[in-house]
């Protein structure tokens, strides 16, 4: 060991674990891949602005969670907390919008930092698999990235994720309800900065994680009592595609996310197997950022899976494959002869399509052995002087200890056929 530790509230994602992050991240892109959805990578850092603004002032994240720093040249740069702001500047910059059909739909995959107080389920340097549909309005596009999301979770075998769904509104009706809940929140007995929260961004008191704030908003005005004509008719839509999809959700009136702007749908997924940290993902609409970062107008709408908290919910309902094998074939060889034979066939294994490893350095025939076991492979291939002479290896099933002898020009048939 050395001195070096990786940095509070990080970890490192190591085997045998890292195999199963590999899977989530895969999972997740995968199922958006069937939609359409097409790979974006943006920069690590950007603009400390850009956060700012794409985010929003008034958030726990860019009052309390950002990585910022100045460069050597003097400029303001953050670690990214979050996709949706960059995958929006970059289609922006890059004129996505005008140069297809919309809308635009990206998805994206990699690590996010946040200034966090540390715990199961919250570091400080996470993952997320991200999808965003760009330019367009329309109550399918919402369900249709809910629904994707929900496979994603059933395709990694996860049952117990739930749906939270709700409804922001929009310019029209969203004042009227921010200026009457206002009115509610003014009342009650608040600490002084949620007090000051309420003048800022009211909604976000609705998602007070304390008791003791919980208790005074029982009675606190319910968005969908505000409604627009539009607004309703657009999430009763979306409620339909989803129960049509056999989609099950639950409404919840205080469901209002951490970020400014978020218009219409938004939903979050939880886990309850995850203690406090229980959302795994969420999104919603934001018909208002690309305006707010100088763009046209790009109505949108998009989910951020977070990819550790998926893991752990596979782990609280069982179903994280641990022990994934390393290889299917270990190569074992006795001599000299046989470690140059060897090392042509697993070459051409890999060449085929068949994962397949042997030893390095030198180790003796005990400490090949335990590596092939280590490996998780389902066959070994031993030789050493007897087998050569007679132009055979043998080929050993691990699970079952069996072993039988294989003609050399044979060991690639045999293989494949037994692995296929
Ligand atoms: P929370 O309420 O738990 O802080 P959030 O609303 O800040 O979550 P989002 O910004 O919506 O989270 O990010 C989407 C997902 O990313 C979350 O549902 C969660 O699974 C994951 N996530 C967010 N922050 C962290 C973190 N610090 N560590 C690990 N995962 C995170
Ligand atoms: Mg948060």
């Amino acid at each position: 060991m050395s001195t070096f530790r990786a940095p509070k509230g990080t970890f490192d994602l190591i085997p045998p674990d890292s195999a199963a992050f590999l899977r989530v991240r895969e999972v997740m892109a995968q199922t958006v891949r069937l939609a359409g959805y097409q790979y974006v990578e943006t920069p690590a850092f950007e603009d400390t602005t850009l956060f700012k603004r794409g985010v929003g002032e008034s958030t726990d994240i860019v009052n309390k969670e950002m990585y910022t720093f100045t460069t050597q040249g003097g400029d303001s740069v953050t670690l990214r907390p979050e996709g949706t702001a960059s995958v929006l500047r970059a289609v922006l910059q890059a004129n996505l919008e005008k140069a297809g059909q919309l809308p635009v739909k990206l998805y994206y995959s990699g690590s996010y930092y946040r200034y966090e107080r540390p715990q199961k389920g919250r570091y400080r340097h996470f993952s997320q698999v991200g999808a965003e549909a760009l330019g367009a309005q329309d109550p399918q596009l919402d369900a249709e990235l809910i629904i994707l999301a929900v496979d994603a979770y059933r395709a990694l075998g996860l049952k117990n994720v739930r749906l939270l769904l709700n409804t922001l509104g929009d310019a029209t009706c969203r004042p009227v309800y921010r200026a009457a809940l206002q009115d509610y929140l003014r009342a009650l007995d608040l600490d002084e900065a949620t007090r000051a929260r309420i003048e800022l961004n009211p909604l976000r008191v609705l998602d007070d994680k304390r008791a003791e704030v919980q208790a005074q908003l029982t009675d606190a005005p319910r968005i969908v009592d505000y409604l627009c004509e539009d607004c309703k008719a657009y999430h009763d839509e979306v409620r339909g595609l989803l129960t049509a999809a056999g989609v099950a959700f639950t409404d919840d009136p205080k469901l209002v996310r951490g970020l400014d702007y978020y218009t219409r749908t938004t939903f979050e997924f939880v886990h309850d197997g995850l203690g406090s940290q229980s959302a795994v993902g969420g999104g919603g609409r934001y018909d208002g950022l690309s305006e707010l970062l100088g763009g046209p107008s790009l109505p949108s709408v998009g989910w951020a899976l977070g990819v550790d908290r998926t893991v752990l919910a596979m782990e609280a309902e069982g179903v994280l494959e641990r022990d994934v094998p390393r290889v299917d074939v270990f190569a074992v060889p006795l001599n000299d002869e046989a470690r140059t034979l060897f090392f042509g066939v697993i070459t051409e294994l890999r060449r085929r399509g068949v994962s397949a490893d042997t030893v390095f350095g030198g180790r003796g025939l005990k400490g090949a052995m335990k590596a092939a076991d280590r490996s998780g492979a389902r066959y070994a291939l031993v030789a050493g002087e007897r087998d050569l002479a007679e132009n055979v290896v043998q080929l050993k099933d691990l699970a079952s200890g069996e072993q039988s002898p294989v003609a050399v020009d044979q060991i690639i048939p045999t293989i494949k056929e037994k692995l296929s």
